[in-house]
């Protein structure tokens, strides 16, 4: 799921010459408090294994998996949804499991 915002979905839409009405019919859905997502999985825009909106991609895209933010725990669902497709999500996971002692912790406790 990606937050979209007003000015990114104008980008996208004027990048691939569709009006915003039926941009936002065919590629978003509108969440509480008027948030615009995109929610398709896979996502509308990835052909071949590419994006091919890839120079207009949303903000949510460009910090994907996001591990260098803030608030890391609070996106824990995140993290384990895409741990196994990943490679960057799954090596931060399997990193932290050793640094964390996890395997110990887990049987000892
Ligand atoms: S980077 Fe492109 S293909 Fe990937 S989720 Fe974003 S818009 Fe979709």
């Amino acid at each position: 799921m990606i937050v979209v915002t007003d000015k990114e979905a104008n980008q996208v839409s004027d990048a691939l010459a569709v009006n915003r009405i039926d941009f936002d019919q065919q590629y978003l859905e509108k969440g509480a408090h008027g948030l615009m997502l995109m929610n398709s999985i896979p996502c509308s825009f990835l052909k071949d294994n590419s994006c091919t909106i890839y120079e207009h991609r949303f903000e949510g895209c460009r910090e994907f998996p996001a591990l260098h933010l803030a608030g890391f725990n609070q996106r824990l669902f995140t993290h384990f949804m895409h741990y196994d497709r990943c490679p960057i999500i799954f090596n931060v996971i399997e990193r932290l499991k050793i640094v964390l002692n996890f395997e110990n912790t887990l049987y000892n406790d």
